[in-house]
Order: structure tokens, then C-alpha cells, then sequence
């Protein structure tokens, strides 16, 4: 009964019959109602992954470790820098003052968001990063396969950890976090060049600058008060530059030799 008269209902507008090409304004509308459709998930896909994604922000000021591991060496934290490797003209927000920490505070939306990339990083530094190989500060350039002599010859290969949890995919997409700023753990990054089979070095242990909060206050900052070395706390752009003046020197405290 109902069937019947559902089925009757279904078929009556059919029986309006009109010729094909009058059914374009339904195609138009079906058509239109897809394109909307369509458009209000990708809006909503950019809108949610910018809104996730939003900081680093220029107002913002955070850190996160970078250590570097060659067949078992760690290299050392990436020199100072304070203009791109490859253009004197960019004071990049995203920099190193030679302390083993990544230092964020961007200056532009160049570096705000989802640009603040590890490997944005390695750009501004002048070296690179990827899923096959490294050119890192050491001068030193390694491809997946190469041996690691130090590790009787066996072929390395590009790997990395972030807080201490070995990852998958290419380091320099990795989008640094915002940490401390935002509630959550300051990213500690460790990249390495091992065989697959040896295990990846761990982060540094705390207490360690990057467990420092990111609003970097003049005088003491920071948990226990320990600054920042070499960081200047405005964040402001042109300005910090003063690393090597404002950070601890201690060669210098070395009594004279007699
Ligand atoms: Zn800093
Ligand atoms: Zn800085």
C-alpha cells in the first residue's frame, strides 16, 4: 500500500516527461550543489589545517634541539647564523645562535605556520636535509648506501627522532611545534645517519635550554631563570644579533695561562 503509493509518487514526476534537453537546469543544479559541496571540504580542510597549523606566529618565540649524528658522531650543534646561506638579505626568524637549539620567532608568513619547517632550516643554513641525504655544517655529505666506516663499513642511512620516538617520512617537512608556547613538549630533534639495524641516539637530556619557555623576558628567563644563551628576547628581527655579546663566555673566565 505504502509502496504502492511511494512508488507512485516517484514515478509521477518521471511521467511530467519532459524532453532531455529541458533536464539541463537539473544537471545545472545537481552540478552546482557537487561544485559547493566540493568547495566547502577543501575550505574546510585548508581552513582546519591552517587553524591547527596558524603558529608559529611572529608573535611567538620558541625553541626546539637539533642533533646531528654521523655512523655514530654527533657533530655538533649547527653554527650561528643570522642571514640566509643564500641571500644576505634574509635575516631569517628561524636560526641558530650555535647553541643546539632551533630558534623560531619568524618574521614574516614566509615563516609563520606551516613554513616553519625543519628543512627551512637547513635552507636558511645553507645545507640540506631529505629522506637520502645530508650536506650538514661539518662539511660533511652522506647519501643513503654510503658506509659508515666507523661502523665497520656498513651502509648508513638517512633516519630521525622526534622526542626520542624514531619517525618515518622527510625530516624537513616536519613543521616545528610550538611547544612549551602551546602547552606541549619543545620538539627535541635528532637526525642520523646510521645503519638501519643501530640504535638512534637520544635527545639530550633535560634540563636543556629547549625545556625553557618561549617567552624569553630580559634578565633571567626561563625555568630556573637560565637564559637563553645568546638570544636576544625582543624577538625583534634586526635586532637579534647580539649573541656572542649577550650569551655566557666561558673560555674567557679561563684564568691566563702562565
Ligand atoms: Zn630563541
Ligand atoms: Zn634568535
Amino acid at each position: 500500500m505504502g509502496r504502492a503509493s511511494r512508488a507512485k509518487k516517484y514515478r509521477a514526476p518521471r511521467g511530467t516527461g519532459t524532453h532531455g534537453r529541458k533536464n539541463w537546469p537539473w544537471f545545472l543544479a545537481i552540478g552546482l550543489i557537487v561544485a559547493v559541496g566540493v568547495g566547502l571540504i577543501v575550505v574546510s580542510k585548508t581552513g582546519s589545517d591552517s587553524a591547527a597549523s596558524e603558529r608559529p606566529t611572529v608573535d611567538d618565540h620558541f625553541h626546539a634541539s637539533i642533533n646531528v649524528d654521523i655512523c655514530g658522531t654527533d657533530i655538533g650543534p649547527p653554527p650561528e647564523f643570522e642571514q640566509a646561506a643564500d641571500n644576505p638579505a634574509i635575516v631569517p626568524g628561524v636560526h641558530s645562535h650555535g647553541d643546539g637549539l632551533i630558534h623560531i620567532h619568524p618574521h614574516s608568513t614566509a615563516e609563520t605556520g606551516d613554513n616553519a619547517t625543519v628543512g627551512l632550516f637547513f635552507d636558511y643554513g645553507g645545507w640540506t636535509v631529505s629522506e637520502d641525504s645530508l650536506t650538514l655544517w661539518d662539511g660533511s655529505t652522506v647519501s643513503n648506501g654510503d658506509p659508515c666506516e666507523a661502523l665497520d663499513g656498513a651502509p648508513g642511512e638517512v633516519r630521525w627522532s622526534l622526542n626520542g620516538e624514531e619517525q618515518s617520512g622527510n625530516v624537513a617537512d616536519h613543521v616545528l611545534a610550538c611547544g612549551l608556547a602551546c602547552g606541549d613538549e619543545n620538539d627535541q630533534i635528532v637526525i642520523a645517519f646510521l645503519p638501519e639495524d643501530e640504535e638512534l641516539p637520544p635527545p639530550p637530556e633535560p634540563p636543556d635550554p629547549v625545556d625553557l619557555p618561549t617567552e624569553e623576558t630580559p634578565g633571567a628567563t626561563g625555568v630556573g631563570g637560565v637564559p637563553v644563551p645568546g638570544d636576544v628576547p625582543t624577538g625583534d628581527a634586526p635586532t637579534d644579533t647580539g649573541p656572542a655579546a649577550t650569551g655566557p663566555a666561558p673560555e674567557s673566565s679561563v684564568p691566563p695561562a702562565s
